[in-house]
Protein backbone atom coordinates (compact mmCIF):
# COMPACT_ATOMS: atom_id res chain seq x y z
CA UNK A 1 0.00 0.00 0.00
CA UNK A 2 1.03 3.44 -0.84
CA UNK A 3 -0.95 6.65 -0.63
CA UNK A 4 0.69 9.45 -2.58
CA UNK A 5 -1.00 13.13 -2.41
CA UNK A 6 0.81 15.70 -4.79
CA UNK A 7 0.18 19.01 -5.48
CA UNK A 8 -3.26 19.22 -4.04
CA UNK A 9 -5.18 22.32 -3.97
CA UNK A 10 -8.99 22.56 -3.17
CA UNK A 11 -11.27 25.94 -3.37
CA UNK A 12 -14.69 26.35 -2.19
CA UNK A 13 -16.23 29.04 -4.15
CA UNK A 14 -13.62 31.40 -4.40
CA UNK A 15 -12.02 30.80 -1.16
CA UNK A 16 -8.74 28.55 -0.94
CA UNK A 17 -8.95 26.02 1.71
CA UNK A 18 -5.95 23.70 0.42
CA UNK A 19 -2.50 25.12 -1.22
CA UNK A 20 -0.25 22.48 -2.94
CA UNK A 21 -0.49 19.52 -0.48
CA UNK A 22 2.25 16.82 -0.89
CA UNK A 23 3.29 13.81 0.69
CA UNK A 24 3.29 10.18 0.54
CA UNK A 25 2.53 7.48 2.94
CA UNK A 26 3.86 3.69 3.07
CA UNK A 27 2.27 0.51 4.04
CA UNK A 28 1.38 0.32 8.00
CA UNK A 29 2.19 3.76 8.42
CA UNK A 30 -0.07 6.26 10.48
CA UNK A 31 0.35 9.88 9.65
CA UNK A 32 -1.56 12.71 11.84
CA UNK A 33 -3.12 15.84 10.02
CA UNK A 34 -2.28 18.20 12.68
CA UNK A 35 -3.88 21.94 12.54
CA UNK A 36 -6.16 24.25 14.20
CA UNK A 37 -10.02 24.52 13.59
CA UNK A 38 -10.82 25.79 10.29
CA UNK A 39 -6.96 24.89 8.40
CA UNK A 40 -8.51 22.41 6.32
CA UNK A 41 -8.29 19.11 7.83
CA UNK A 42 -11.31 17.54 7.49
CA UNK A 43 -11.26 18.37 3.81
CA UNK A 44 -8.33 17.21 2.74
CA UNK A 45 -9.28 13.41 4.56
CA UNK A 46 -12.41 13.92 2.28
CA UNK A 47 -10.83 14.48 -0.65
CA UNK A 48 -8.69 11.34 0.02
CA UNK A 49 -12.05 9.47 0.65
CA UNK A 50 -13.61 10.39 -2.55
CA UNK A 51 -16.41 12.37 -0.71
CA UNK A 52 -14.72 16.00 -2.05
CA UNK A 53 -13.09 16.69 -5.49
CA UNK A 54 -9.64 18.53 -6.11
CA UNK A 55 -9.55 21.58 -7.66
CA UNK A 56 -5.63 21.00 -8.94
CA UNK A 57 -3.41 17.84 -8.07
CA UNK A 58 -3.09 14.17 -7.80
CA UNK A 59 -3.62 11.35 -5.56
CA UNK A 60 -2.45 7.64 -6.30
CA UNK A 61 -3.41 4.70 -4.25
CA UNK A 62 -1.31 1.93 -4.69
CA UNK A 63 -0.29 3.80 -8.14
CA UNK A 64 -3.67 4.00 -9.44
CA UNK A 65 -5.26 7.71 -9.48
CA UNK A 66 -8.18 7.73 -7.68
CA UNK A 67 -8.20 11.57 -7.36
CA UNK A 68 -7.34 14.40 -10.35
CA UNK A 69 -8.65 17.22 -11.78
CA UNK A 70 -10.09 14.27 -14.31
CA UNK A 71 -10.80 12.04 -12.71
CA UNK A 72 -12.67 10.84 -9.62
CA UNK A 73 -13.15 7.41 -8.20
CA UNK A 74 -16.53 6.63 -6.55
CA UNK A 75 -15.64 6.23 -2.34
CA UNK A 76 -16.58 2.65 -2.59
CA UNK A 77 -14.32 1.64 -5.01
CA UNK A 78 -11.51 3.44 -2.89
CA UNK A 79 -10.85 0.38 -0.92
CA UNK A 80 -10.92 3.08 2.04
CA UNK A 81 -12.81 3.10 5.40
CA UNK A 82 -13.49 5.87 7.33
CA UNK A 83 -14.16 6.78 11.08
CA UNK A 84 -16.41 9.47 11.74
CA UNK A 85 -16.18 12.67 14.88
CA UNK A 86 -19.30 11.71 15.33
CA UNK A 87 -19.33 7.83 14.99
CA UNK A 88 -22.03 7.73 11.97
CA UNK A 89 -23.02 4.15 13.07
CA UNK A 90 -26.79 2.97 11.75
CA UNK A 91 -29.01 3.57 14.44
CA UNK A 92 -31.27 0.87 13.48
CA UNK A 93 -28.79 -1.45 13.31
CA UNK A 94 -27.09 -3.99 16.63
CA UNK A 95 -23.79 -3.39 16.93
CA UNK A 96 -22.87 -6.53 15.56
CA UNK A 97 -24.84 -5.68 12.36
CA UNK A 98 -23.20 -2.53 12.25
CA UNK A 99 -19.79 -4.22 12.57
CA UNK A 100 -20.91 -6.77 9.97
CA UNK A 101 -22.38 -4.23 7.25
CA UNK A 102 -19.11 -3.79 4.99
CA UNK A 103 -19.08 -8.05 5.22
CA UNK A 104 -22.70 -8.23 3.60
CA UNK A 105 -22.42 -5.45 1.21
CA UNK A 106 -19.48 -7.05 -0.20
CA UNK A 107 -21.48 -10.26 -0.42
CA UNK A 108 -19.07 -12.45 2.01
CA UNK A 109 -20.49 -16.07 2.89
CA UNK A 110 -22.01 -15.86 6.42
CA UNK A 111 -19.62 -17.75 8.42
CA UNK A 112 -16.91 -15.81 7.40
CA UNK A 113 -18.52 -13.06 7.92
CA UNK A 114 -19.49 -14.06 11.74
CA UNK A 115 -16.82 -15.43 12.59
CA UNK A 116 -14.45 -11.95 11.57
CA UNK A 117 -17.35 -9.66 13.58
CA UNK A 118 -16.75 -12.16 16.66
CA UNK A 119 -13.47 -11.76 16.34
CA UNK A 120 -13.41 -7.82 16.55
CA UNK A 121 -16.41 -8.21 19.27
CA UNK A 122 -13.29 -9.45 21.43
CA UNK A 123 -10.80 -7.85 19.97
CA UNK A 124 -12.45 -4.11 20.61
CA UNK A 125 -13.95 -5.75 23.92
CA UNK A 126 -17.33 -5.70 23.06
CA UNK A 127 -18.45 -9.28 23.82
CA UNK A 128 -21.64 -9.04 25.43
CA UNK A 129 -22.85 -5.84 23.75
CA UNK A 130 -23.88 -7.28 20.26
CA UNK A 131 -27.35 -7.25 20.54
CA UNK A 132 -27.29 -3.29 21.66
CA UNK A 133 -28.53 -0.62 19.26
CA UNK A 134 -25.88 2.48 19.10
CA UNK A 135 -28.35 4.96 21.27
CA UNK A 136 -28.07 1.94 24.02
CA UNK A 137 -24.36 2.72 24.19
CA UNK A 138 -21.47 5.03 25.62
CA UNK A 139 -19.42 7.70 23.93
CA UNK A 140 -16.51 4.83 24.38
CA UNK A 141 -18.77 1.90 23.03
CA UNK A 142 -19.86 3.77 20.32
CA UNK A 143 -16.54 4.48 18.87
CA UNK A 144 -15.21 1.09 19.40
CA UNK A 145 -18.22 -0.46 17.38
CA UNK A 146 -16.83 2.50 14.62
CA UNK A 147 -13.19 1.14 14.71
CA UNK A 148 -14.67 -2.12 14.66
CA UNK A 149 -16.61 -1.42 11.78
CA UNK A 150 -14.30 0.41 9.48
CA UNK A 151 -11.39 -2.76 10.25
CA UNK A 152 -14.26 -5.40 9.01
CA UNK A 153 -13.32 -4.88 5.87
CA UNK A 154 -9.87 -4.98 5.72
CA UNK A 155 -9.74 -1.32 4.07
CA UNK A 156 -6.07 -0.61 2.15
CA UNK A 157 -6.35 2.65 3.90
CA UNK A 158 -8.51 4.20 7.50
CA UNK A 159 -8.78 7.62 7.73
CA UNK A 160 -9.83 8.76 11.10
CA UNK A 161 -11.67 12.10 11.69
CA UNK A 162 -10.96 13.53 15.36
CA UNK A 163 -11.85 9.77 16.55
CA UNK A 164 -11.41 10.64 19.97
CA UNK A 165 -13.00 14.15 20.37
CA UNK A 166 -16.25 13.64 21.80
CA UNK A 167 -15.20 11.70 24.67
CA UNK A 168 -14.31 12.57 28.02
CA UNK A 169 -10.91 13.58 29.39
CA UNK A 170 -10.20 9.56 31.28
CA UNK A 171 -11.94 7.94 28.20
CA UNK A 172 -10.08 9.93 25.44
CA UNK A 173 -6.79 9.25 26.89
CA UNK A 174 -7.45 5.43 27.55
CA UNK A 175 -8.50 4.96 23.95
CA UNK A 176 -5.51 7.04 22.66
CA UNK A 177 -3.50 4.08 24.24
CA UNK A 178 -6.11 1.72 22.54
CA UNK A 179 -6.21 3.34 19.53
CA UNK A 180 -2.31 3.80 19.13
CA UNK A 181 -2.00 -0.69 19.78
CA UNK A 182 -4.61 -1.33 17.80
CA UNK A 183 -3.17 -0.01 14.84
CA UNK A 184 0.18 -0.79 15.13
CA UNK A 185 -0.93 -4.52 16.31
CA UNK A 186 -2.71 -4.89 12.79
CA UNK A 187 0.16 -2.52 10.94
CA UNK A 188 -2.87 -0.40 9.79
CA UNK A 189 -2.14 2.01 7.16
CA UNK A 190 -3.67 5.29 8.55
CA UNK A 191 -4.61 9.12 7.64
CA UNK A 192 -5.63 10.50 11.21
CA UNK A 193 -6.94 14.46 11.39
CA UNK A 194 -6.66 16.05 15.38
CA UNK A 195 -6.34 19.44 16.61
CA UNK A 196 -4.80 17.95 19.81
CA UNK A 197 -1.06 17.34 19.57
CA UNK A 198 -1.00 14.56 22.14
CA UNK A 199 -3.32 12.28 20.03
CA UNK A 200 -1.15 12.97 16.92
CA UNK A 201 2.10 12.30 19.36
CA UNK A 202 0.61 8.88 20.50
CA UNK A 203 -0.29 7.74 17.07
CA UNK A 204 1.46 9.09 14.27
CA UNK A 205 4.75 7.78 13.09
CA UNK A 206 4.46 10.97 10.99
CA UNK A 207 3.13 14.71 11.32
CA UNK A 208 2.09 16.56 8.82
CA UNK A 209 0.97 20.19 10.32
CA UNK A 210 -1.08 22.41 8.21
CA UNK A 211 -2.09 26.01 8.67
CA UNK A 212 -4.62 28.18 6.69
CA UNK A 213 -4.03 24.97 4.01
CA UNK A 214 -0.07 25.12 3.17
CA UNK A 215 2.01 22.68 4.83
CA UNK A 216 4.17 24.16 7.92
CA UNK A 217 5.92 21.46 8.82
CA UNK A 218 6.24 17.42 8.25
CA UNK A 219 8.16 15.45 10.50
CA UNK A 220 8.66 12.44 13.14
CA UNK A 221 6.35 13.77 16.59
CA UNK A 222 10.33 13.38 17.78
CA UNK A 223 11.24 15.75 15.23
CA UNK A 224 7.99 17.96 15.62
CA UNK A 225 8.62 18.16 19.40
CA UNK A 226 12.01 18.70 19.02
CA UNK A 227 12.54 21.51 16.54
CA UNK A 228 9.06 23.35 16.30
CA UNK A 229 9.44 24.83 12.28
CA UNK A 230 8.01 28.22 13.80
CA UNK A 231 6.86 30.38 16.80
CA UNK A 232 3.49 29.28 15.63
CA UNK A 233 3.83 25.75 15.54
CA UNK A 234 5.09 26.16 18.92
CA UNK A 235 2.33 27.28 20.22
CA UNK A 236 -0.11 24.98 18.45
CA UNK A 237 2.35 22.29 20.87
CA UNK A 238 1.08 23.63 23.79
CA UNK A 239 4.61 25.76 24.57
CA UNK A 240 2.57 28.50 25.59
CA UNK A 241 5.53 30.31 27.99
CA UNK A 242 6.68 33.23 26.00
CA UNK A 243 9.44 35.98 27.11
CA UNK A 244 10.42 38.86 24.73
CA UNK A 245 14.02 39.54 24.59
CA UNK A 246 17.02 40.62 22.39
CA UNK A 247 19.25 38.08 20.32
CA UNK A 248 22.72 37.87 21.88
CA UNK A 249 24.21 35.36 19.86
CA UNK A 250 22.23 33.10 17.60
CA UNK A 251 20.92 31.23 20.32
CA UNK A 252 20.51 33.16 23.54
CA UNK A 253 18.88 35.52 24.52
CA UNK A 254 19.12 38.71 26.97
CA UNK A 255 16.14 38.77 28.77
CA UNK A 256 16.23 41.49 31.69
CA UNK A 257 19.97 41.52 32.48
CA UNK A 258 20.22 37.57 31.77
CA UNK A 259 22.02 36.11 29.19
CA UNK A 260 19.72 32.39 28.63
CA UNK A 261 20.76 30.09 25.65
CA UNK A 262 18.18 27.97 23.69
CA UNK A 263 17.91 26.63 20.38
CA UNK A 264 17.50 29.52 17.41
CA UNK A 265 19.20 30.93 14.44
CA UNK A 266 19.27 34.30 15.22
CA UNK A 267 20.94 37.69 13.90
CA UNK A 268 22.12 39.39 17.09
CA UNK A 269 20.48 42.19 18.31
CA UNK A 270 17.16 41.75 16.27
CA UNK A 271 14.07 41.31 18.46
CA UNK A 272 13.16 37.84 19.33
CA UNK A 273 10.57 35.36 22.01
CA UNK A 274 12.15 32.26 24.08
CA UNK A 275 9.33 29.78 23.87
CA UNK A 276 8.81 26.45 26.67
CA UNK A 277 6.52 24.38 27.84
CA UNK A 278 5.54 24.46 31.68
CA UNK A 279 7.17 21.14 32.51
CA UNK A 280 10.57 22.19 31.11
CA UNK A 281 11.81 24.99 33.44
CA UNK A 282 13.08 24.97 37.11
CA UNK A 283 12.30 27.20 39.74
CA UNK A 284 15.12 28.56 42.01
CA UNK A 285 15.15 30.85 45.26
CA UNK A 286 18.74 32.23 43.62
CA UNK A 287 20.18 33.04 40.59
CA UNK A 288 21.43 29.94 38.50
CA UNK A 289 23.32 29.21 35.38
CA UNK A 290 20.65 30.10 32.38
CA UNK A 291 18.08 31.32 33.65
CA UNK A 292 16.24 34.85 34.14
CA UNK A 293 14.24 36.95 37.17
CA UNK A 294 10.93 37.29 38.14
CA UNK A 295 8.11 37.62 40.68
CA UNK A 296 5.19 35.10 41.70
CA UNK A 297 2.14 36.70 40.61
CA UNK A 298 -0.12 33.96 41.27
CA UNK A 299 0.13 30.39 42.76
CA UNK A 300 -2.55 27.22 41.83
CA UNK A 301 -2.16 23.92 44.39
CA UNK A 302 -2.60 21.26 42.14
CA UNK A 303 -2.42 18.10 44.15
CA UNK A 304 0.80 16.62 43.08
CA UNK A 305 2.18 20.30 42.57
CA UNK A 306 1.70 23.88 42.52
CA UNK A 307 1.66 25.88 39.47
CA UNK A 308 3.43 29.14 39.51
CA UNK A 309 2.46 32.01 37.49
CA UNK A 310 5.86 34.61 37.63
CA UNK A 311 5.63 37.79 35.64
CA UNK A 312 8.77 39.12 34.15
CA UNK A 313 8.97 42.41 32.68
CA UNK A 314 9.14 40.32 29.01
CA UNK A 315 6.30 38.53 29.72
CA UNK A 316 4.56 35.82 32.32
CA UNK A 317 6.09 31.98 32.62
CA UNK A 318 4.12 28.93 34.31
CA UNK A 319 6.11 26.57 35.91
CA UNK A 320 5.55 23.84 38.04
CA UNK A 321 7.35 23.60 41.67
CA UNK A 322 6.92 20.92 44.62
CA UNK A 323 8.20 23.08 46.95
CA UNK A 324 6.53 26.15 48.62
CA UNK A 325 6.33 29.31 47.67
CA UNK A 326 4.18 32.42 48.35
CA UNK A 327 3.20 34.94 46.26
CA UNK A 328 5.16 38.35 46.02
CA UNK A 329 8.55 35.95 46.09
CA UNK A 330 11.46 36.64 43.45
CA UNK A 331 12.43 33.79 41.59
CA UNK A 332 15.06 32.26 39.19
CA UNK A 333 13.31 30.38 36.35
CA UNK A 334 16.34 28.19 35.03
CA UNK A 335 15.34 27.22 30.80
CA UNK A 336 16.64 23.77 29.54
CA UNK A 337 18.26 24.80 26.55
CA UNK A 338 17.57 21.48 24.39
CA UNK A 339 13.76 22.08 25.77
CA UNK A 340 13.53 25.79 24.75
CA UNK A 341 14.13 27.64 21.25
CA UNK A 342 14.25 31.15 20.61
CA UNK A 343 12.07 32.76 17.55
CA UNK A 344 12.68 36.45 15.41
CA UNK A 345 9.35 38.14 17.16
CA UNK A 346 7.20 37.88 13.97
P1 LIG B 1 -10.78 21.75 9.68
O1 LIG B 1 -11.16 20.32 9.45
O2 LIG B 1 -9.30 21.95 9.78
O3 LIG B 1 -11.52 22.40 10.80
P2 LIG B 1 -12.20 22.22 7.19
O4 LIG B 1 -11.52 21.41 6.16
O5 LIG B 1 -13.48 21.71 7.75
O6 LIG B 1 -11.18 22.58 8.36
O7 LIG B 1 -12.50 23.68 6.60
C1 LIG B 1 -11.51 24.48 5.95
C2 LIG B 1 -12.17 25.78 5.47
O8 LIG B 1 -13.09 25.47 4.44
C3 LIG B 1 -12.95 26.53 6.53
O9 LIG B 1 -12.77 27.91 6.30
C4 LIG B 1 -14.39 26.11 6.28
O10 LIG B 1 -15.28 27.11 6.69
C5 LIG B 1 -14.41 25.93 4.78
N1 LIG B 1 -15.36 24.88 4.32
C6 LIG B 1 -15.37 23.58 4.74
N2 LIG B 1 -16.34 22.87 4.09
C7 LIG B 1 -16.95 23.75 3.26
C8 LIG B 1 -18.02 23.63 2.30
N3 LIG B 1 -18.64 22.46 2.08
N4 LIG B 1 -18.36 24.75 1.60
C9 LIG B 1 -17.72 25.93 1.80
N5 LIG B 1 -16.70 26.10 2.67
C10 LIG B 1 -16.31 25.04 3.40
Amino acid sequence: MSLIVQNVSKKYNQQKVLENISFTMKEGEVLSILGPSGCGKSTLLQIVAGLQDLNDGEIRLNDQVISSKKYSASPETRGINMVFQDYALWPHLTVEKNIGYGLKMQKKPKEKRNAKVQFLLDLLQLQGLEGRYPSELSGGQQQRVAIARALATEPKLLLLDEPLSNLDMQLKFEMRNELSKLLKEFKTTALHVTHDPLEAYALADKILILRNGHIEQFGTPHEVRGNPASLWVAGLLGMTNRVNGIAHSSNSIKIGDHIVRAKGQLEKDERCVLVTGTETTTIHRQHVDNSFAGVISHIVYEGEKWRLIIETNEGSVTSLTDKIYEKGDKVWVEIHPEKAWIYKES
